[in-house]
């Protein structure tokens, strides 16, 4: 089986307002991040900030995009391209976000979109997650019709290369109903390698890397790895803070 690297991702959303204070935290992450080894740190700032990664030399730090439009060229404004984010050196970008799902993605965008940031050699963050729990398990059914709908036509040399990050909805942000446990995230991360291994096999599901994100702090992120099995975590607001994703870092790997 081939090598597969942990990774942490920022996800910064349409924070900082200034490029001066995106500066500031990316150096911050950049210094409490030498030489890592087996481990991927993805920071995913907004658009106008992806140049930084240019300016901040540090090999241990991937940067991502937090979104990718599904056409080459032309006639889209607001939109961008796969070409144009490779330009600017992005590996990753995160697709299907729910507050990306909330304003206009469906599972046919989230397909369309995977399939463009693939095509364009950029791995794929695909998020998944329900907004509810409920006690007949309506929440399985609308996690497997994300994933098979999410994975449309993507071959199984071209899934391994997809990180699918569980986020349900309802523990995400700061308006979050409550904390998921590292326990809830072991069946769901089961339950999607199931899903994987029907879709593909089980030589396939083992190499995909399944990840937690939700409200994931210093408290909580070495449980979720170590208990919950997380290949990794998706974390948003505690990524804005040096100090607090530094320490996600080092109690993650
Ligand atoms: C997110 O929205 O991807 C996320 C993980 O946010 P937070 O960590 O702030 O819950």
């Amino acid at each position: 089986m081939r090598e597969l690297n942990k990774i942490i991702v920022a996800n910064w959303k349409m924070n900082p307002q200034s490029k001066k204070e995106a500066e500031i935290i990316f150096r911050g992450i950049s210094a409490a991040v030498k030489n890592l080894k087996n481990i991927d740190i993805v920071v995913c700032p907004p658009f106008p900030f992806l140049f930084i990664k240019e300016k901040i030399k540090n090999k241990s730090i991937k940067l991502g995009s937090q979104d990718i439009f599904y056409e080459k060229e032309g006639s889209f404004t607001g939109e961008v391209s796969a070409p144009m984010l490779k330009n600017m050196g992005v590996e990753y970008v995160i697709v299907g976000h729910s507050e990306r799902r909330a304003i206009s993605d469906t599972n046919t965008i989230v397909n369309k979109k995977i399939l463009t940031a693939i095509k364009s050699r950029i791995a794929p963050i695909f998020c998944i997650g329900e907004s509810k729990r409920d006690t007949n398990g309506f929440y399985l059914s609308f996690i497997k019709e994300q994933l098979i709908e999410g994975l449309k036509d993507i071959t199984k040399a071209q899934v391994k290369n997809i990180v699918i990050a569980y986020e349900p909805i309802w523990a995400i942000g700061s308006h979050a109903v409550r904390e998921a446990t590292p326990s809830e995230f072991t069946e769901i991360r089961i339950y999607i390698k199931k899903i994987i291994s029907d879709m593909y096999d089980i030589k396939t599901a083992n190499e995909i890397r399944i990840i937690y994100g939700g409200s994931v702090n210093p408290f909580n992120a070495e449980p979720f790895v170590k208990e919950g099995g997380s290949f990794g975590l998706l974390v948003g607001r505690d990524s804005l803070s040096p100090k607090k994703f530094s320490a996600i870092i080092n109690l993650a790997k």
